[in-house]
């Protein structure tokens, strides 16, 4: 995919190279005591592109983690960063673990030592090296990463930017958990404010009573659902799960599907709809919307022929294997790829850092200077108007930027700016004929001029 996109720039012999080459990577292997006996345990961090830095990426903890996943996943979050101007580097740290199989003080120390090993290796710094949740990890897990950083760098003041994804409480942003979901949200958003590119989807209007299959009730496709249904009218016709998907033609309420998820472990024999133990298939089934938000690898060669959805959106990373993004394409899909579609984490982390690092919550210094501005404009509207404002819109007016409002504004921004670059780049380019290839060539343009500038 990076190549198909660099065939559309004209970059100096050689710099591809560089620019696809992973900079540094590690496998880390150490035992821990259990009551059965001594337990090893192999972790991964590939710090794909340091030409920014810190270098920033999820950590994640599942059973089938490997190094070549590791160091494609860390090349993911270069172009992803890049894409959506974050100045950071791309990396991804990954523990070979299923974190069910064990208790939360076992996953602590684990954790714990993990992180010991990545802070001792240089791999985890707030200068270096920044993971933040993915798949298997959450705030909790970040928080004591954050500490056992603390332990370890006592001189360190600006610690706590050692990793993104905190608890509000443990010096993280508010908004940060639903990040990825609400990315996913104003990217749908903005390429439905486009008729000509919805048209390209064979799709019409707006999201308005679209119908949504979802793949994956995590933390991305939660709220990315939730989000949708709520806010902007979408049917959510089918959730696949592990277990088994499913299906409602009249729409799923994403919140009682998550909340019988979380109390039994799966969809099996959830009333919300009608349940079938192939999941796979339903990805398969005629909708308006496929969203991916689980894992990479979904549509294959396999499968992909048999996808009716018009429009992908790739939520998850790495959803769509290179063969099957080549079927879809011929048979005129349209997808919003990963590398744009699911930024939203990495566009919030980037706000958290920097939250961290000036050790100041965004907003609290202008607040009341602001809230003490609007009021005087509203007094000399009324006095100039000879009326009153009516409390519910003077209510409105009057708060002051807090850190949730400029959170959200920024996230959106960044959505919105970035899709209308990539779809320039379609628009004018008949070298760059899709969405992903723009986007990959958006960030590898940006990639090069920093080699070029900085020189190499
Ligand atoms: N795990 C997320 C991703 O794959 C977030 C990365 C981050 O915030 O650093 O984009």
């Amino acid at each position: 995919m990076v190549d198909r996109a660099a065939a559309a720039l004209d970059l100096p012999p050689g710099l591809l190279e560089q620019i696809k080459a992973v900079n540094s990577a590690i496998e880390v292997s150490f035992s821990l005591r259990f009551p059965e006996g001594y337990r090893r345990f192999q972790g991964f961090c590939a710090i794909h592109s340091d030409h920014r830095l810190p270098s920033k990426g999820g950590m994640r903890f599942a059973p089938e983690v490997e190094h070549d996943e590791i160091q494609a996943l860390a090349s993911l979050m270069t172009y992803k960063c890049a894409l959506v101007n974050v100045p950071f580097g791309g990396s991804k740290t990954g523990l070979r673990l299923a974190p069910r199989d064990y208790t939360t003080p076992q996953l602590e120390e684990i954790t714990r030592r993990f992180s010991r090993e990545l802070i001792q290796k240089g791999f985890l710094s707030p200068s270096r090296n920044v993971p933040a949740p993915d798949m298997g990890t959450s705030a909790r897990e970040m928080a004591w990463i954050a500490d056992t950083y603390r332990v370890l760098r006592p001189d360190d003041i600006d610690g706590l930017g050692c990793v993104t994804g905190k608890p509000l409480s443990q010096s993280g942003i508010a908004g940060r958990a639903e990040a990825t979901g609400r990315g996913v949200q104003c990217g749908l958003r903005e390429f439905f404010l486009h008729p000509d590119d919805v048209a390209s989807a064979k799709l019409s209007g707006t999201l308005e009573g679209k119908r949504v299959i979802l793949q994956g009730l995590g933390k991305v496709g939660y709220h990315a659902a939730r989000c949708l249904e709520a806010e902007d009218g979408c049917r959510i016709v089918a959730i696949i799960e592990s277990d088994g998907a499913l299906y409602s033609e009249t729409g799923l309420s994403v919140d009682a599907v998550k909340c019988y998820k979380d109390e039994h472990g799966g969809l099996v024999g959830c009333p919300e709809g009608t349940f079938t133990q192939e999941g796979a298939s339903v990805l398969e089934r005629d909708c308006d919307i496929l969203i991916p938000a689980a894992l990479e690898g979904q549509i294959t060669l396999a499968n992909a022929s048999r996808i009716r959805a018009p429009l992908i959106a790739e939520a998850a990373n790495g959803p769509i294997t290179y063969g099957a993004d080549e079927i879809l394409r011929a048979a005129g899909k349209i997808i919003l790829p990963d590398l744009y579609l699911n930024a939203g984490g990495v566009i919030v982390s980037f706000f958290e850092w920097i939250k961290n690092i000036q050790h100041i919550s965004f907003g609290r210094l202008a607040r009341r200077l602001e809230e003490a501005h609007t009021r005087r404009l509203l007094e000399a509207i009324e006095s100039t108007a000879g009326t009153q404002l009516d409390p519910a819109t003077r209510d409105s007016l009057l708060p002051g930027v807090n850190e949730p409002a400029l959170v959200r504004s920024g996230l959106e921004d960044t959505m919105s700016y970035t899709y209308q670059e990539i779809r320039e780049w379609v628009r004018t380019r008949n070298d760059v004929p899709d969405l992903r290839t723009a986007a990959y060539a958006d960030a590898l343009q940006t990639i090069s001029q920093t080699y070029l500038e900085m020189g190499l």
